[in-house]
């Protein structure tokens, strides 16, 4: 390892671990994404050509088409208030709220009641949304964190936002639980260990299903912050949508992965070069978001409650006047947004609403 050419952001992380011991993985997820000079996310562009994965909107106009007329339909839920902020988590390029607001265009009202919030840490990618989103002319700020939002009505949207928030790693022992870190094992590489120290009282904290798990299980959670906040905005006039890969329930096991170039990789080599996501749970979200007033829809797999707005529809008025070839195109995009199984976009990426409880349906929720 010694003779190996590391980057600055390792070596960093390598000079910390030496003074202060294993670093969480949520210390080092973080680090990792949103390093001001060595973050994955803050001097590139991750889903353009040549980037490194590819998500729901970049895979089809049709997505940010639904999440638009999902958008109004809540709007004139909340009573279609004439100022409304629209606030997106993690814009990426832009192309959700772009294919969102030109299929709102039809609802009049809609584009003179919003000004655009956007919420992104990374000073490449909000240089891409300013010159892709400024044809729109519509009032647009940019804030790092949904606090610097101002109070009022709001609807919020997130596509694969929260799995790039840090987690938190535990693995359980005979003595209880203890944080998982990063280390710098025995061959000098980057390693998994864990603190010398049980978590006190971590047991008692878990979901009660997983209490008395066995030796070896490992947890993982995030930090309710985000959700708070989200379900403090939306309770009074506001919802939010969160669509992410992850599990309606709690659950054991390991979702920590990287990927670089299409292709998964190790998590530990290359930190700030390689994207880090972890699974949601929804189960966590929705409790937190339900303890300060929200009320929770769903979640539910991508592929329903795309098809309970129909996204079938949607695709067959496209291909009708699709020029000639473009159709199989159309066809594939809308296979790929609702594959089905446990790898498939479809049903590993599921959607959750938070409202003000005064709305008690909420459009693709009906029968969940
Ligand atoms: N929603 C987009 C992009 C997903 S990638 C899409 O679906 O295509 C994750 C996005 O969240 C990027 O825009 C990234 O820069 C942003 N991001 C990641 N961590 C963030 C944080 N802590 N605060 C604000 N933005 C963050």
């Amino acid at each position: 390892m010694a003779d190996q050419k590391i980057s600055a952001l390792e070596a960093e992380i390598r000079r910390l671990i030496g003074i202060a011991g294993p670093m969480p993985i949520a210390e080092y997820m973080r680090l990792c994404l949103t390093h001001p000079e060595h973050g994955y996310y803050m001097n590139r562009d991750p889903l353009g050509s040549g980037g490194d994965f590819v998500t729901a909107p970049e895979i089809s106009q049709m997505f940010g088409e639904i999440i638009g007329l999902w958008l109004v339909a809540v709007w004139k839920e909340l009573g279609a208030p004439e100022n409304i902020r629209l606030v997106e988590l993690g814009p990426g390029r832009g192309t959700m709220l772009i294919d969102a607001l030109r299929a709102a265009k039809t609802v009049p009202g809609f584009h003179d009641a919003i000004v655009l919030h956007l919420i992104e840490i990374s000073p490449a990618l909000q240089k891409i949304q300013e010159r892709r989103l400024e044809p729109l002319r519509l009032p647009t700020l940019w804030h790092t964190a949904l606090e610097q939002v101002p109070a009022g009505p709001c609807l919020i949207v997130a596509n694969e936002f929260i799995d790039a928030l840090p987690i938190h790693q535990a693995v359980k022992q005979s003595d209880g639980w203890h944080e998982r870190g990063v280390i710098v094992g025995a061959d000098g590489a980057l390693a998994i260990g864990a603190m010398r120290e049980p978590l006190p009282h971590f047991e008692a904290t878990l979901p009660r299903g997983l209490r008395q798990s066995p030796a070896g299980s490992i947890y993982e959670w995030r930090s309710d912050t985000a959700m708070l906040e989200i379900g403090r905005r939306v309770r009074e006039n506001g919802a939010a949508l969160i669509i992410d890969y992850g599990h309606a329930w709690y659950g054991l096991g390991e979702t920590l992965q990287a990927v670089s170039g299409h292709s998964f990789a190790d998590p530990l080599r290359a930190p700030g070069e390689v994207d880090l996501t972890a699974h949601v749970d929804f189960q966590a979200l929705a409790q937190a978001a339900e303890s300060i007033g929200g009320r929770i829809h769903g979640p539910v797999a991508q592929r329903d409650w795309l098809r309970r707005l129909g996204i079938d529809q949607r695709a067959a008025a496209l291909k009708a006047h699709a020029p000639y070839g473009k159709g199989t195109e159309i066809d594939q995009a809308l296979s790929r947004l609702t594959a089905s199984g446990p790898r498939g976009m479809g049903e590993l990426c599921k959607v959750m609403a938070i409202a003000d409880p005064k709305l008690r349906a909420l459009p693709g929720f009906e029968t969940s």
